[in-house]
């Protein structure tokens, strides 16, 4: 059957917030071991479908559903018990942890909520190889144990793919993980997330059409909370109306 290929399938999902349908009858298709990138002019509700994806938002109406289980639903636990996981943002990360601290506690599955708790129970030191491992991963053993709050912004969202790593997910979420980053950084970032991506399947958004081009074997463009236009970058580049849509923002 073909639902063995697929890694996630949404059919029809739709959230309303107040009236305002941010994600208008969504049907998407991500395939097993796939790279796939969700672009589209702001507004257009990517973050919203992330939001969905991972469980943090309940659709009004739709369905999602992860390796054929439905999922629709779920709390944001659940969801990653099943092997989704999306990259932390940087607001999320301890200024005063170290790279190495970070990490762990990514490993220990805690969240901010759990922080007092790991806290409590000197849990630090532990998963030493584990840690080692991840942060050689993404390039950051030089500064394994240098305060969060002194690292520059790309080692920072360097960090933040190691702590989504740490939950050795089956499928990874990664929200614009170029974003606001020079070309040196965008390169490095795009070698680092292909190598991630081995084994895995990868939803990415990213503004930057030298990203997607680079990584992404399927492209979803959302506009106004509707699929405009699905395919390969190639296909999805040259489509009039994805041109249209981009030069009218
Ligand atoms: P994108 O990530 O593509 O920029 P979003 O998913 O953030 O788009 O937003 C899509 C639309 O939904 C926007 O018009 C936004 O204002 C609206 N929206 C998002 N979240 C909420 C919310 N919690 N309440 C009301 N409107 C929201």
């Amino acid at each position: 059957t073909t639902s063995g290929r697929m890694a996630l399938r949404t059919q029809a999902l739709t959230k309303v917030f107040r009236g305002f349908r941010a994600v208008d009858s969504v049907d998407l298709t991500v395939h097993k071991g796939g790279v796939h990138a969700l672009v589209g002019p702001n507004g257009a509700g990517k973050t919203t479908l992330f939001n969905l994806l991972t469980g943090f938002v309940a659709p009004t109406s739709g369905t999602i559903t992860v390796f054929g289980e439905d999922i629709t639903g779920k709390q944001p636990e659940q969801v990653a018990r099943r092997g989704v996981a999306r990259s932390f943002q940087i607001t999320s990360l301890f200024e005063n942890l170290t790279s190495r601290e970070q990490v762990e506690l990514a490993l220990q599955g805690l969240t901010r909520q759990g922080f007092r708790f790991w806290r409590s129970q000197k849990l630090l030191g532990r998963h030493r190889a584990r840690v080692d491992e991840l942060l050689a991963q993404v390039g950051l053993t030089p500064l394994a144990d240098k305060p969060v709050g002194l690292l520059a912004y790309g080692q920072k969202r360097a960090l933040e793919l190691a702590l989504v790593l740490a939950l050795d997910p089956q499928v990874m979420l990664l929200d614009e993980p170029t974003a606001g980053m020079g070309i040196e950084d965008v390169d490095r970032t795009i070698e680092l997330v292909r190598r991630i991506a081995a084994g895995r399947t990868v939803v990415f958004v990213d503004h930057n059409m030298h990203v997607v081009g680079s990584l992404a074997d399927r492209v979803t463009v959302l506009q106004q909370g509707k699929v405009l236009a699905e395919g390969a970058y190639d296909e999805v580049r040259n489509d009039e109306r994805v041109i249209t849509a981009y030069l009218g923002e």
